[in-house]
């Protein structure tokens, strides 16, 4: 694969806050945006301050912060929300508004005309008080909503001065491959902007209610998308949206994209987690507990001569260690790794018969033997004598 240019919007403080449940406290918000900073996300999403006063004053205190990632707020195409965000000092403002005649008609009893003009409207405001602001216009459920509604407000947001124009697949309804994916859609929607000369980035926001968001961003990304939304955990509304580390590490591995401090991904994980209550999969690729521990016997055998028979990515790359788990499944191999990662050497063979016997007998009741338990296992098993015979 080519480089490509892509940007990636981190959105855990305001996607991620709308997971049931989670709530992230100001000074925590501060922590997190520290950590995105330093693994150097493009854009960080803080919230939409006409919420409360306590988002209100987190917003404007991430954004004064002197940090290269740039500060972004969410407003409806209502001017209080915008003066608000504006008065917070943001450099990047999502605006969005609804585009589909059924929720115009049905929810606002308005007509497309009418949002547009309110759209139109907003994002002028927005640029006249501060031209250098980037401007984001999201046409809501943009997937499912009429192609040639979604076309004509990009459009008129495009001329009225936005920067950006999303494709939010707001429920996660595309799929790669089918006649509902993100390739044809990017693709078809830079072709009629072209068509005007009009030049706006492309961003997609993907939701992951068929477990897809990462691969239809993948998919917009092929079509010419420049800009990704992701959060920590992939936390947001139901399913979420695109995970972090996931995008990351793909974009690292395929896309020779380089820059990204990945070994503090790890951090970021533990501290988000913590707050969220949303615990990290053991098997979450990257930063699971398990996505970089062997397991089977000839796994781990083979994996000991030659890591890249079982793995396909370098832990080391995100500051993580290969792992042999020392269980049921266990072999003299693994047991061997595991007792030089801890200093053990020349054990004489029968005392590492014991030890192997040992660990297994721990895995078949469900647990995994942890690397701090070898030296008192191996003392242990010194002193093991069969009475028995
Ligand atoms: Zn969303």
């Amino acid at each position: 694969m080519g480089t490509v240019n892509i940007k990636i919007l981190d959105s855990t403080l305001r996607e991620g806050e709308q997971t049931p449940g989670v709530y992230f406290d100001s000074h925590i918000k501060l922590a997190i945006a520290e950590l995105l900073d330093e693994i150097g996300i493009d854009i960080i999403e803080t919230g939409h301050p006409a919420v409360t006063d306590e988002i209100y004053s987190t917003v404007k205190m991430l954004a004064g912060k002197q940090f290269k990632s740039v500060i972004g707020a969410h407003a409806r195409s209502v001017r209080k929300d915008i003066e608000l965000a504006l008065d917070c000092g943001v450099g990047f403002l999502g605006i969005f508004y609804c585009v589909s005649d059924e929720r115009l008609n049905g929810v606002f009893k308005k007509d497309l005309q009418d949002a547009i003009e309110k759209i139109v409207t907003s994002i002028e405001f927005a640029k006249k008080e501060n031209p250098g602001l980037l401007i984001r216009y999201t046409p809501e459920d943009t997937v499912r909503s009429e192609y040639k509604n979604v076309i004509t407000a990009a459009v008129a947001a495009v001329e009225a001065g936005a920067d950006i124009i999303s494709i939010a697949d707001t429920t996660g309804f595309m799929v790669p491959g089918t006649s509902k994916n993100m390739y044809d859609y990017v693709t078809r929607l830079k072709e009629d902007f072209d068509k005007r000369s009009l030049n706006p980035l492309i961003a997609v926001h993907c939701h992951n209610d068929r477990g897809l968001a990462l691969a239809n961003a993948l998919d917009a990304l092929r079509g010419g998308a420049n800009i990704i939304d992701a959060s920590v955990l992939g936390l947001g509304e139901r399913a979420g949206i695109v995970d972090l580390a996931q995008l990351l590490a793909v974009l690292t591995l395929e896309y020779n994209i380089t820059g990204w401090k990945l070994d503090k991904l790890s951090d970021l994980y533990n501290l988000v987690s913590t707050h969220s209550g949303v615990p990290v999969p053991v098997n979450s690729p990257i930063v699971g507990k398990n996505a970089f521990t062997h397991c089977a016997g000839v796994h781990t055998h083979a994996a000991a001569i030659n890591p890249m028979h079982y793995e396909s990515i370098n832990p080391e790359l995100f500051g993580k260690e290969r792992h042999f788990a020392l269980d049921h499944m266990s072999g003299i191999a693994s047991v061997r790794f595991a007792l030089k990662q801890v200093g053990i050497s020349d054990l004489e063979p029968e005392t590492e018969l014991l030890v192997l016997e040992r660990i297994k007998s721990i895995g078949q009741r469900g647990r995994i033997v942890e690397l701090s338990e070898l030296p008192h296992i191996v003392e242990t098993s010194k002193h093991y004598k069969r009475i028995i015979k």
